[in-house]
């Protein structure tokens, strides 16, 4: 869209947000503050985004009835998820103002077409094969030396759809927990299946970028991450890495977000290794979770950014204004959190998203630490937030 390049949205207008979650309502809360009005599509009511919005359609992602609603309410339209009904996401683009377009998430969605497009942008990344039947599967275990992930092409997060192989692995059980997945995707002409050789890394790290309408780019610090059971559990900025990998990682990011002609954040997940090679694991074209700490320790935050992006405004300055460690507040930190709120030490930044039931695992908020990261490291150490029951 060659003359949308140039279309700037006005605070007072409204943005419309497919997904109502915690990206959504940080996106909210930061257009806000611009003077933006904001119309949610969300199958739950209450949800976190809808809590700070003007107004809510009330109904399923894939309800393409309800996306024609949203593209009726909403100047433009942005999205706090990559897995997008290809339907409503072609409605999306068609009929509203979608700056960020389809083609990002039709890439984005597809584990195989993301793998493909970095290749393509020239940035290193783990040896791969698409897997379609249990005899690939059985001629990539031997190929990789028996140590890699198998993951779903489609809809995983948090590291779900995915299965750890060692040498000891029983493939014939793996290939059986995978038929649900496979009679859903089976038919997909890319491969419903990818198997990864396992990257020995050394860190995990995250670079966010933002690209404005008229291809103008900013970069934020790199982001060190930690998981646990597959879930973000803690970042730390500025990533405790050498120059060489920043300068890496820095690289192969902006490759990327010019290769897909990137309008509004992506962010873009990596390994370093031993030797110093940054190779890159994944991309959500979106705000991330390892960027909520840009709230405070950025001139910037990631959400802001990326509203600035998509309505034509120019990006701003987001240099690192102090170092910050971030935690995950999962539903069973909640109550451990909540008891201690009134002794919390006084560079600790609290954000919760206004989910009702504190169910495990799910992301109910974070904490954002500032100043010096050993200190942090010690605080979150020494609370009994994150501890294990075996701890308490
Ligand atoms: P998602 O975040 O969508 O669940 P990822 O592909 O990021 O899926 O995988 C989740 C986590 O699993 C990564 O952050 C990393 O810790 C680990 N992982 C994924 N792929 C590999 C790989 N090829 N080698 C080593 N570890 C991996
Ligand atoms: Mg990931």
């Amino acid at each position: 869209m060659s003359s949308a390049a140039k279309h700037v949205i006005l605070p007072g207008q409204t943005i419309g947000i497919l997904g109502g979650g915690q990206l959504g309502r940080m996106m909210a809360l930061a257009g806000r503050a611009m003077g933006y009005r904001f119309v949610v599509l969300d199958p739950a009511p209450d949800s976190p985004a809808a809590q700070v919005a003007d107004a809510q359609v009330e109904a399923d992602y894939s309800d393409v009835k309800a996306a024609r609603q949203l593209a009726k309410e909403a100047d433009i339209i942005t999205y706090e998820f990559e897995n997008v009904d290809a339907q409503v996401a072609s409605i999306l683009s068609d009929e509203a103002y979608m700056p960020q377009g389809s083609h990002l998430l039709f890439i984005t969605q597809h584990r195989i077409r993301e793998k493909q497009t970095m290749e393509k942008a020239g940035v290193p990344v783990a040896k791969w094969r698409a897997v379609f039947t249990f005899n690939d599967l059985k001629t990539v275990f031997q190929e990789s030396g028996k140590r890699g992930i198998l993951k779903t092409t489609r809809g995983g997060y948090d590291g779900k759809g995915q299965w750890r192989i060692v040498p000891e692995s029983r493939l014939e059980d793996i290939w059986n927990e995978c038929q649900p997945y496979l009679r859903v995707h089976g038919q997909d002409e890319a491969g419903p299946l990818i198997y990864e050789w396992l990257v020995p890394f050394v860190r995990e790290i995250s670079v966010i970028v933002t690209r404005g309408v008229q291809g103008e780019q900013s970069l934020f610090p790199v982001i060190e991450n930690h998981h646990q059971n597959g879930i973000l559990y803690m970042s730390i900025v500025p990533a405790r890495i050498p120059e060489e990998a920043v300068r890496l990682a820095q690289q192969a990011a902006v490759k990327i977000a010019d290769q897909l002609q990137l309008v509004g954040t992506l962010a873009v997940e990596m390994f370093l290794t031993e030797s110093g090679e940054v190779l890159v694991n994944e991309l959500a074209p979106r705000p991330h979770n390892s960027g909520h700490l840009t709230i405070e320790a950025c001139a910037t935050s990631q959400f802001e950014q990326h509203i600035r992006a998509i309505c034509g405004l120019p990006l701003a300055e987001n240099r690192l204004l102090t170092p910050a460690v971030m935690v995950n507040v999962l539903g069973q930190h909640l109550h451990p959190l909540l008891e201690q709120i009134d002794r919390l030490p006084r560079n600790v930044k609290l954000h919760l998203y206004g989910k009702r039931e504190p169910k495990v695992h799910r992301k109910m908020g974070h904490l954002t630490c500032l100043g010096d990261i050993d200190t942090a490291l010690q605080f979150i150490g020494s609370s009994k937030i994150w501890a294990t029951d075996s701890e308490r």
